[in-house]
């Protein structure tokens, strides 16, 4: 077949969930690739020999050789090639924002037909994979004990690359399972949290140790862990977890949550279970403030828990949202409205509940620093929406408990952790980190890849210290 013919191929759709069938609980929307689907969508590929996929993937995957072994039935040593430098690929296949990296660069896509079904075709081999999955054997012990402390997709993944290399690993975790954004964040429609804990138990298998419910900073010092408890090296991947708030009149009022806590709730602590006693509030009328991801999940789980109406709010135009454009679309089908350019300017309470909220619209007027228009209020343009509880899904930041946790770390104006970019070691020596503690894209991806970097980064440090 010559590439004009493979272009013709039809592009392979993601089974899905019918919507009909959605909304009664967290039940996975997108099946996976049939096999047949999944060959099907490999013949596809051009096998590009300057493969600008390659170019568009934050952990360089080499996309066209794992899509040819997937060509060639070997589905294992797909895996196997994606995992050279991405350790999860059952869960980048999932959440990765394809469309605007890999898939975004292939030349199919940019000859005017749908681009080549990367990320559908890795969560293949990454579900392939976990099937038939084997224990993993330990490497010799090196003697050398490193400390991680989060268990996000940078902490697992940096925990791993270090096992792997023999090195003594414990991830120190503040919640009760670990999994960080994974497990408490991404809704399990999306990403079932299985998924996520058969990649942790096979951290386990290695030798990794994980120590639940110790804050870093609290529980334990980094003073105690660097000295009687014997760490020498540090990996940080503690996320940007505290949440943003409008700083509004009656942003107080019952039935305001924060996304982080909504989403906590609903995912971690499975308030959304009749069998389980974390207390929720279920609204009629969801308001969700924001435009990204963790705006379109909680909106996603508000009717999933029985919400009538539930309207996104955002400050800017569609085009501007930064959430996947397939959960918007899923979004779309299941019913949440949008209201866009309007901004909330006040709370509406009555007896301490919230009852209203007071909106102004907005226009777009010149590019701000982030590149998008930046949006104005329009005059005498106030208006009120109706909504009995509010979800606030306007972004997050490092948590303020940073320089706590390590005496004398340097952080930039936002708080994120400044590290040397070629080694990820931050201003304190032996101490590494990455994800969203550091600045850059908020992404699985780019943590999984800086985990990667860092443990290569603590590899070389311990060696040096032999
Ligand atoms: P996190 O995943 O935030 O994990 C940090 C961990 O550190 C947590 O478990 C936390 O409990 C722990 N911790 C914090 N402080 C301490 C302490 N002092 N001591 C011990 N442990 C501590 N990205 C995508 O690529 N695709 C998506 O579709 C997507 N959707 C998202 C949806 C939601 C709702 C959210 C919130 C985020 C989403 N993201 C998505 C972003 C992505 O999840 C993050 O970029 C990623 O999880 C960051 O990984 P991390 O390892 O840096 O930190
Ligand atoms: Fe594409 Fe993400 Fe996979 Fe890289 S990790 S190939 S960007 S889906
Ligand atoms: Fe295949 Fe597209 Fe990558 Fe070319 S750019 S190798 S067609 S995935």
């Amino acid at each position: 077949m010559d590439n004009k013919e493979r272009m013709q191929l039809p592009y392979q759709e993601m089974p899905e969930l019918p919507v009909t069938q959605r909304l009664a609980g967290p039940v996975e929307v997108n099946r996976g690739y049939s096999e047949q689907q999944a060959l099907a969508e490999a013949e596809r590929c051009l096998q590009c020999k300057n493969a600008p996929c390659v170019a568009g993937c934050p952990v360089d995957i080499d996309i066209p050789a794992f899509i040819k072994l997937i060509r060639e039935k070997r589905y294992t040593q797909a895996g196997l090639k994606i995992k050279e430098t991405n350790s999860f690929p059952a869960i980048c296949g999932r959440v990765c924002p394809q469309e605007q990296q890999c898939q975004e660069k292939c030349v199919v896509g940019r000859a005017g037909h749908e681009p080549v079904g990367i990320g559908h075709l890795e969560r293949f081999v990454g579900d392939h994979l976990i099937a038939h999955s084997q224990k993993p054997s330990r490497a010799k012990p090196t003697g050398h004990k490193v400390a991680v402390v989060g268990s996000g997709p940078a902490g697992l993944t940096c925990a791993g690359e270090l096992a792997k290399l023999g090195h003594q690993v414990t991830i120190f975790e503040a919640l009760h399972e670990p999994g960080g954004v994974m497990i408490y964040g991404i809704p399990e429609f999306r990403l079932p949290n299985d998924i996520v804990r058969h990649e942790i138990k096979s951290l386990v298998d290695l030798g990794v140790q994980i120590s639940h419910d110790t804050v870093v900073g609290r529980t334990v010092t980094m003073d105690e862990i660097r000295g009687e408890m014997g760490f020498e090296a540090v990996f940080l991947g503690l996320g940007a977890g505290s949440p943003r708030f409008l700083n509004i009149d009656g942003e107080n009022l019952r039935g305001i949550y924060s996304a982080n806590e909504y989403l906590t709730r609903v995912n971690l602590l499975q308030a959304y279970r009749d069998d389980y006693d974390t207390p929720i509030r279920r609204g009629q009328y969801v308001t969700v403030i924001g435009g990204g991801n963790v705006t379109v999940d909680a909106a996603r789980w508000a009717l999933r828990l029985g919400a009538q109406t539930v309207t996104i709010v955002y400050r800017r135009s569609r085009q501007q949202m930064p959430a996947r454009i397939e959960e918007v679309r899923h979004a779309e089908e299941e019913g949440i409205q949008f209201q866009f350019l309007t901004q909330p300017i006040k709370f509406i309470g009555e007896d301490g509940d919230v009852v209203g909220m007071e909106c102004i619209r907005m226009e777009l007027g010149e590019p701000d620093a982030s590149g998008r228009p930046r949006p104005v209020p329009m005059a005498d343009s106030e208006f009120t929406i109706d909504t009995d509880l509010v979800v606030i899904a306007i972004g997050a930041r490092v948590s303020p408990l940073v320089p706590i946790a390590v005496p004398g770390i340097e952080l930039d104006e936002s708080g994120h952790v400044i590290v040397n970019p070629e080694t990820l070691e931050s201003s304190v020596p032996g101490i590494f980190a990455g994800g969203d503690l550091i600045p850059g894209e908020e992404t699985v991806v780019r943590g999984m890849g800086n985990g990667r970097q860092a443990a290569q980064s603590i590899h070389q440090y311990l060696i040096g210290r032999d």
